[in-house]
């Protein structure tokens, strides 16, 4: 049976940002563990491993030089110094998993988004909010590894990365990891039904088409009868 259309089936690629405290990471964490559609890239950093840091998990850790010749050889589709150091999305595998349809994951800050979405225009760009500042400096501040120093840089720095909201196609308040999950696999799915996917329209067999459903009503026309609206 012919069908209406034909869709372009890649994957989306996804580019989640927010302030540090939005809850970002988790709810990414909490994304993949019911949808198997979805890989999330794993970034470079010249940043130091912290606690609980898993090289190849988290990061692949590099040296800044060891950086800067990824940059120098293209390896990287996008970059940004952010706290004096560098992150950057690897090229590597993300071309692949989009073409075999898989739903790729960037979790990046707010200028290497806004790069991904100058050389992608079709990427999504979600943004994640916490629902009030007074929250987000409730959440900094009771982390209890950070310095007060630390946390206020994080908290001027938030303010200027909500600034950016409107550069991103979508905006996600953190106030439950659950309803925030649901709201980004909505997106997903809403993104699989966009317009912009359609390839071809098959609506070529019109008058055979119409021709077709004349004769099916011929046997109804008396039914049809008794509906009569005046
Ligand atoms: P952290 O040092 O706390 O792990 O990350 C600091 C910031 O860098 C976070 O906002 C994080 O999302 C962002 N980041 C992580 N990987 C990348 C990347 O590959 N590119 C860019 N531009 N930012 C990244």
């Amino acid at each position: 049976m012919q069908k209406v259309y034909k869709r372009n089936e890649r994957g989306s690629l996804i580019v989640i940002s927010g302030p540090s405290g939005s809850g970002k990471d988790t709810i990414v964490n909490e994304l993949v563990k019911n949808n198997d559609n979805i890989w999330v890239s794993v970034s470079c950093t010249s940043r130091a491993p912290r606690k609980g840091d898993k090289e190849g998990e988290t990061y692949f850790f590099l040296s800044r030089e060891e950086f800067e010749e990824k940059i120098k050889n293209n390896e990287l589709l996008e970059y940004a110094e952010y706290n004096g150091n560098y992150y950057g999305t690897p090229k590597e595998h993300i071309e692949e998993h989009i073409k075999n349809g898989k739903d790729v994951i960037l979790v990046i800050e707010v200028q290497g988004a806004l790069k991904v979405k100058e050389l992608i225009p079709w990427s999504i760009g979600i943004f994640i909010v916490p629902p009030t500042m007074t929250e987000l400096r409730r959440r900094l501040s009771t982390r209890g590894t950070e310095t007060k120093e630390k946390v206020l840089e994080r908290f001027k720095t938030a303010y200027k990365e909500i600034n950016r909201v409107t550069d991103y196609n979508y905006v996600v308040t953190n106030d439950e990891v659950d309803e925030a999950v649901k709201k980004i696999n909505a997106i997903l799915l809403a993104e699989k039904c966009s317009v912009d996917r359609i390839e071809d329209v098959y609506l070529n067999n019109e008058e055979e088409e119409i021709h077709a459903l004349l004769m099916d009503n011929v046997n109804f026309s008396s039914a049809d009868d008794d509906i009569k609206i005046n």
